[in-house]
């Protein structure tokens, strides 16, 4: 299988040739080339005939996967060419199902590889692996259009057709896999990772100088893969979906079949906002780091009658980085949900003068902020009252950035805070943040003499939840807490007695 079209092959004693037609034009990285002993399999999707080469042999994988790997596809082509209008623009459709491919996928032309256990699943198979499934064939799928048919002018701008296909392949799964929570996935994915390394000193920005292509594998990270998701959806927000979309359509027409550079891409949108994208993206794109915001609330008398939120640079620079975020007013018996248009230092937030004092705030409640949010310690010890788990998942990710900048909560309180609501949190992927942060607790931030008794109070709560718990992926997790954070005496026992009689703990 190539990039092209077979046009017909011959047959001399023990040799076999195999012509291709000439490819359309494209980038010498996305040229590929695949033979061996594949089992070829072909559908015909929306008029469209596409083949898979694959060597899986568990006949119940290929069962419950084979229609839905083409359906996936069939999706993702529909879905681009209505939201580009730009009909698939190469001679042919195909993929392979490679063992042991080094990658999620490669988007080479017309001859997409997979890692082939990423493609076939089981009955065993978690909502998790369904979702990456369908969310890494929407990604390389995009990249036909986004990286194949546009293609980045050099490699330091290798970023640009990765945040495109992942936002793409964000809005073709929302489609397609109904039942996923997109804003908690998009919060629990992203923030943390792109947190970790932003917050450094050593952070790298989205877009950076590369001098020689030998380093090209060096750009890819968490800046790139999770900073440019959360950008990229405040450039949505601030420019509004039609004229963002109608944008990229602009931009991928006029520049089929060549190169172009995110500086070109900037100038199309630029038309198309009364914002000044140039000093937006210097901060988002060519700077590192992230803001800090601090509020002032007058709220005597119970109403308020003034509420003002400022952004600072965490280095303490006066940067200032636009962009929308939510927050919520909590009351006894009701919530109000505001948006902030943080388009200067310091914003006075009219929409809320008049209302009455909230028992407290909960900042950055959609999750889409970016930066450190101030903390209201009310609303720490009222976290299970919080109904929406995107506020929550917001909260344990802002809570642990307050800890770790030093500001309103220690660690003490913060591995207190969570192990209380190990038992209470009903969503995996929140569970999986209070998890990962209480054994950084234990092992990062507790002091070695201190560190027996958090680690056995810890493992006390989790082993308890866990019991509780009737869900197999948070009972996993509860485990593996527990597992990884074991000191005491008695939970190396357990843990022992666990192993040597390969029996599962049960409830
Ligand atoms: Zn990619």
């Amino acid at each position: 299988m190539t990039n092209a079209t077979v046009q017909g092959s011959s047959i001399a004693g023990d040799r076999k040739t195999v012509n291709f037609k000439t490819s359309n034009i494209i980038p010498t990285y996305l040229f590929s080339f695949i033979a061996g002993k594949f089992t070829p399999v072909s559908r015909t999707l929306d008029g469209r005939p596409m083949t898979l080469l694959h060597r899986e042999t568990d006949t119940t994988k290929i069962r419950l996967s084979m229609e839905t790997l083409f359906k996936l596809h069939a999706d993702a082509i529909r879905f681009l060419e209505e939201y580009t209008q730009i009909p698939y623009p190469f001679q042919k459709f195909d993929f392979a199902a490679i063992p042991d491919f080094q990658y999620g996928g490669m988007e080479h032309v017309g001859a997409i590889d997979y890692r082939a256990s990423a493609l076939f699943l089981d009955n065993g198979a978690t909502r998790d692996q369904r979702l990456a499934r369908a969310s890494v064939i929407a990604h390389e799928t995009a990249h036909m259009w986004f990286g194949d048919l546009v293609t980045m002018r050099w490699f330091n701008d290798v970023w640009l057709k990765e945040v495109f296909a992942n936002f793409m392949a964000d809005k073709i799964t929302e489609v397609s896999s109904a039942d996923a929570n997109y804003d908690l996935q998009f919060v629990v994915d992203h923030f943390p990772a792109a947190y970790a390394v932003d917050r450094t000193e050593g952070a790298n920005p989205i877009g950076q100088p590369l001098a020689n292509l030998q380093e090209a594998g060096s750009m890819y990270g968490g800046i790139i893969y999770h900073k440019a998701p959360i950008m990229m959806r405040q450039l949505e927000r601030l420019m509004g979906k039609t004229a963002l979309r109608n944008g990229l359509r602009e931009y991928l027409k006029k520049y089929s079949f060549s190169n172009a550079t995110w500086a070109d891409l900037i100038a199309i949108l630029d038309a198309r906002t009364p914002t000044d994208l140039v000093t937006w993206n210097h901060v988002w794109v060519s700077e590192t780091g992230r803001p800090k915001f601090t509020y002032q609330l007058d709220g005597r008398g119970g109403t308020i009658k003034q509420f003002v939120i400022s952004q600072q640079g965490e280095d303490g620079s006066q940067r200032l980085w636009p962009q929308s975020f939510e927050l919520e007013l909590v009351y006894s018996d009701h919530i109000d949900e505001l948006t902030v248009t943080m388009d200067r230092a310091q914003v006075s937030l009219t929409q809320a003068i008049g209302k009455p004092t909230p028992q407290y705030i909960i900042f950055n409640s959609s999750g889409q902020g970016y930066g450190i949010f101030p903390i209201d310690s009310v609303s720490v010890l009222q976290l299970e009252r919080i109904k929406n788990p995107v506020a929550r998942a917001s909260i344990y990710i802002n809570l642990y950035e307050n800890m770790l900048a030093g500001q309103g909560i220690t660690p003490t309180q913060l591995a207190t805070g969570h192990r209380s609501l190990l038992g209470k949190e009903s969503e995996e992927l929140n569970l999986r943040l209070l998890t990962s942060q209480l054994s950084d607790l234990v092992w990062n931030f507790t002091r070695p003499e201190a560190r027996l008794a958090l680690a056995s109070a810890v493992e006390r709560d989790a082993w308890q939840a866990m019991e509780q718990e009737t869900a197999p992926g948070k009972k996993k997790l509860l485990f593996r807490l527990y597992q990884n954070i074991a000191l005491s005496t008695e939970a190396k026992d357990q843990l022992y007695t666990i192993w040597n009689e390969q029996k599962s703990p049960q409830a």
